[in-house]
């Protein structure tokens, strides 16, 4: 059970994962989580840098689609403007909206990379769904209401793995 929270990889910031990485492990599109994986929580548009970061995976080849469980005027303003398709109340960790989104980008769960800053829906959905999932450092410090309680038990799940050895970072 314990090892669905546990992700295939993982990395400091989004702006780790490059095109090259993703298409050695045969990555043709990304599923990535919105609030403190993108940019800070309360942060409502893009980084200039973040900007660019999409523009170099676009050129590359590989889908994009933001799958957030935060409400449709946060996703919509955000993505928008990117002009990346978006899913909003995506109700993660349930496995439906990453189906969704991969069905929409037309590949497989073996193409396609789960990202987020969250073990509880991020990762467990991603993994719980068969895709490779990469967990990212949280942007920012601070987590809305609803986060808050699971990063409680997400610093218990990060702790036992650290133990373990089988995530290195340290925060
Ligand atoms: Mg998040």
């Amino acid at each position: 059970m314990l090892k669905h929270f546990l992700p295939d990889q993982h990395a400091k910031s989004i702006f780790e994962i490059t095109p090259v990485s993703l298409k050695d492990k045969g990555i043709k599109g990304i599923i990535t989580d919105l609030d403190n994986t993108l940019v800070e929580w309360d942060r409502p548009s893009a980084t200039p840098k973040l900007i660019n970061w999409f523009e170099e995976i676009k050129h590359s080849g590989i889908s994009v689609t933001i799958v957030s469980n935060n409400k449709e005027n946060r996703v919509k303003y955000f993505s928008e403007p990117l002009g990346i398709p978006y899913i909003f109340q995506a109700r993660k960790p349930m496995r439906r909206a990453f189906h969704r989104a991969m069905m929409e980008m037309g590949l497989k769960k073996e193409e396609t990379v789960v990202i987020g800053d969250q073990l509880l829906t991020d990762v467990l959905g991603g993994n719980l769904g068969g895709f490779h999932t990469i967990l990212v450092v949280p942007v920012a410090q601070t987590d809305g209401f609803w986060t808050r309680f699971n990063r409680k038990i997400e610093r218990r799940l990060l702790d036992m793995f650290r133990k373990q050895g089988k995530l290195k970072w340290e925060d």
